[in-house]
């Protein structure tokens, strides 16, 4: 992407997402992408998690209302080009990010591009998003989504659909847009039978598919935060959608390439290099 000479103001994000204290995934992921991509992040925090690299042993939520004022007061004072959500914890604090996306022009059809992660559990089944708020998650924040990137096991929670081959990864992509995200991004890297790592991008006319080397590294904690992270940024600097998600796929791979094992369990990406 393009950077900024020193002196002038890059272009600037918003990264809406929990902490990881294991410095792998979450805003820690977001923070290494933008910086890395010369976009300002700025961030509304909604939840501290107590995590490792072996699990996620517990969260702290911040107020909904906490959230929905970190918004307000970065994008009336510094402004945004395009914002991302992650981990959200529960639906009070859906509910309140989608209502200050409205007040302050973000999401589909409006002037911010909003990349939506549903995020709802991490790589070890740890659960990051209350079971009882995929209903708002549905409702509320998928709807106004410029793209929701979801993995294979946030498909099946959100949509009902098992993907197991090219037909059903299609079926969940259509199922996806018609929730009323402009684009839907079904990413495969989890479909144990493939070698390659097929994603398919729909926006209820146009099919894209991104078709990449299937990386099995064993440290790969925080992929899907930095591919929706690379894609914010890209969409900051007003690549189409579809470009936008070839670059950060490119990105991802770049990173799971040069993943580093890190204590016991999963290390993180790493698009350092
Ligand atoms: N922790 C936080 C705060 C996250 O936002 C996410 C993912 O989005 C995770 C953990 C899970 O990451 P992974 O699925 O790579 O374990």
């Amino acid at each position: 992407l393009p950077t900024a000479p020193p002196g002038v103001t890059p272009r600037r994000v918003l990264t809406i997402a929990g902490s990881d204290s294991g410095g792998g995934a979450g805003i820690q992921a977001d923070m290494r992408t933008f910086a890395l991509l010369g976009v300002h992040a700025c961030v509304a925090v909604t939840a501290v998690t107590v995590q490792n690299t072996v699990g996620v042993q517990g969260f702290a939520e911040i107020a909904p209302e906490t959230v929905a004022a970190q918004m307000h007061s970065v994008v009336t004072d510094i402004g945004v080009e395009a914002v991302k959500t992650g981990m959200l914890a529960s639906a009070p604090i859906i509910e309140a990010v989608a209502a200050a996306c409205a007040d302050l022009g973000i999401g589909r059809d409006r002037p911010v591009p909003l990349v939506v992660d549903p995020v709802c559990a991490s790589m070890h089944g740890d659960p990051l998003l209350a079971a009882e708020a995929l209903d708002t998650l549905r409702s509320t924040l998928i709807p106004i989504a410029t793209v929701v990137t979801p993995n294979l096991d946030e498909v099946r929670l959100i949509t009902g659909i098992d993907v197991v081959d090219a037909g059903t990864e299609r079926d969940a992509a259509r199922a996806l847009h018609r929730l009323g995200a402009q684009w839907a991004l079904v990413k495969g890297g989890h479909l144990r039978t493939s070698t390659q790592s097929p994603d398919l991008l729909f926006d209820g006319e146009h099919w894209h598919e991104f078709v990449h080397p299937r990386i099995d590294t064993g440290h790969d904690h925080g992929a899907g935060d930095t591919l929706a992270a690379a894609t914010a940024a890209a969409l900051a600097h007003g690549y189409p959608v579809p470009e936008a998600i070839d670059f950060a796929k490119r990105w991802v791979t770049r990173g799971l390439e040069a993943a580093y094992p890190l204590g016991a369990g999963h290390g993180p990406v790493n698009p350092l290099w």
